[in-house]
C-alpha cells in the first residue's frame, strides 16, 4: 500500500498512531471475531517481515498451524522478496504453508501480518492491505504505526510469538507440539535464548507450556543457533578480523563494528543470511556499548544491524537513518559506501537525544 494513503479505520479501538499500551480487550475481541467471522472457503494470507527471522516465520507460522487445528482450508503464508528460509529455520513445522510472495493470494478475505512494525516492512506484499479483506496486526514493536484495522501490538511482550499464543489461547486452540516448536524458535531467538531483560518470568512460563508439549530444545537449539557450515565459520573469521572499536563514539560509550560485502559472501560460497548471526560476536566486545554490523545488499546498498547494552537508545538511531526496531535491536537500509554508512551512524550516536543526554542514556 501506498504510505502516503489514508489510513485504514480502526476496527479494534487502536488507531494508526504509534502504538504505546498493549491490546486492549476491544482489541482482542474484534481480532477473535475477525477469525471466526471467516467462511469456511474464507482466504487467508499470513504475511511476516522481509528477510524474516526467527520470531517473524516462528510467530507466522506457529499462528498458521494454530488456524490449521481451527479449520481454515485456504490458508498461505508469505515474506516479501527471495522465497528463501534461512537454514536455521528449515527444519520449522508448517513450512509447508509458505508459497512465494509472487504466488500469494492476491484478494485475502483476511490479513494477518506477523513483527512488522510498519508497512514498509512487508515489501511488494503491502498492496494486500488496501484489498476488501480484513487486516490483523500481531507485533511488539513499541515503533508500530498501528497500520491494521486490528491491531494486536503489545510493546511489553519479548516476541511477535507472545501475541500469537495468547490470540490462539482466546480463539481456544490448544498448543501441539507443532505450534509450539514454532513458538519456542521465535521467543527464544527475539530473547537471545532466554538471556535479554526482556527475559521476564511470564517469557519462562510460556516457555514452561511449549515444552510441556514434548519439544526438544537441545535440538531445537543447536539448530537455530548453534550450526552454520564450515564456509560460514571462515568467513566469520575474516570479517571479525576486520571489527573496529571506536571508543570515542557514542558520547564516549563505544562503538564497534565491522562490514561484509557480496564479495566476501561469494568467496566463501554463502548465502546473505548467515550474516545475520554475526553481530553476536561483535557485541561480545566490552569496550562498546554500541555494536554494529553493516551487510551489502546491492551495489552501494547494506543491511544495518545495530545492537546496544542499554546506554544508548539504538532504535532512535535507526529510526533517524530510515529504519527502525527496539531500543536495544534497531536496523536500517544503509546508502552509500560502508564509511558513509558508518559515518551517518557516528553522527547519530553523537547527537544529542531529546532528553538532552547523549543519544538519550538508558
Ligand atoms: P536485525 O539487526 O536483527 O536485522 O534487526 C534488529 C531489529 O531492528 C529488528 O527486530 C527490526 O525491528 C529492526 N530493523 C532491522 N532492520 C530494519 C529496517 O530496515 N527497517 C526497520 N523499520 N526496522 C528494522
Ligand atoms: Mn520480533
Amino acid at each position: 500500500m501506498d504510505p502516503a494513503a489514508a489510513p485504514r479505520r480502526p476496527v479494534g479501538g487502536t488507531g494508526p498512531a504509534p502504538v504505546t499500551a498493549g491490546p486492549t480487550e476491544a482489541d482482542w475481541d474484534a481480532a477473535v471475531a475477525a477469525v471466526r467471522r471467516l467462511a469456511p472457503e474464507g482466504r487467508v494470507l499470513l504475511i511476516c517481515h522481509v528477510n524474516p527471522d526467527g520470531d517473524a516465520l516462528g510467530s507466522m507460522l506457529g499462528f498458521g498451524l494454530g488456524l490449521r487445528r481451527l479449520g481454515v482450508r485456504r490458508l498461505q503464508a508469505t515474506f516479501p522478496g527471495p522465497p528463501e528460509v534461512p537454514e536455521p529455520f528449515r527444519e520449522l513445522p508448517g513450512l509447508e504453508l509458505l508459497v512465494p510472495a509472487t504466488e500469494a493470494e492476491p484478494e485475502p478475505d483476511l490479513v494477518i501480518c506477523f513483527d512488522a512494525a510498519s508497512e514498509s516492512r512487508l515489501g511488494a506484499l503491502a498492496d494486500r492491505l488496501s484489498g476488501t479483506g480484513v487486516a490483523l496486526v500481531l507485533d511488539h514493536h513499541a515503533s508500530n504505526t498501528g497500520f491494521g484495522d486490528v491491531n494486536l501490538v503489545d510493546p511489553v511482550a519479548a516476541a511477535t510469538s507472545v501475541v500469537a499464543e495468547e490470540l490462539l489461547a482466546r480463539l481456544d486452540v490448544p498448543l501441539d507440539a507443532g505450534i509450539a516448536e514454532c513458538l519456542y524458535v521465535a521467543l527464544s531467538t527475539d530473547t537471545g535464548s532466554f538471556r535479554f531483560d526482556a527475559t521476564t518470568p511470564a517469557v519462562h512460563e510460556m516457555a514452561a507450556r511449549l515444552l510441556a508439549t514434548g519439544i526438544r530444545p537441545g535440538d531445537i537449539s543447536r539448530r537455530v543457533f548453534d550450526s552454520r557450515p564450515f564456509g560460514a565459520v571462515r568467513l566469520f573469521g575474516e570479517v571479525l578480523g576486520r571489527a573496529r572499536l571506536e571508543p570515542a563514539a557514542a558520547g564516549g560509550h563505544g562503538l564497534v563494528w565491522t562490514y561484509a560485502t557480496l564479495d566476501d559472501l561469494a568467496r566463501h560460497d554463502q548465502r546473505p543470511y548467515v550474516l545475520e548471526a554475526l553481530i553476536d560476536p561483535v557485541r561480545c566486545t566490552a569496550e562498546a556499548d554500541v555494536s554494529c554490523v553493516v551487510k551489502q545488499t546491492g551495489p552501494a546498498e547494506w543491511a544495518v544491524s545495530l545492537r546496544s547494552k542499554g546506554a544508548v537508545d539504538v532504535a532512535r538511531v535507526a529510526d533517524a537513518l530510515g529504519g527502525g526496531g527496539h531500543r536495544l535491536a534497531a536496523g536500517f537500509t544503509g546508502r552509500g559506501t560502508v564509511d558513509e554508512v558508518v559515518e551517518r551512524i557516528r553522527v547519530e550516536l553523537s547527537a544529542p537525544a531529546p532528553d538532552g543526554g547523549v543519544a538519550r542514556q538508558g
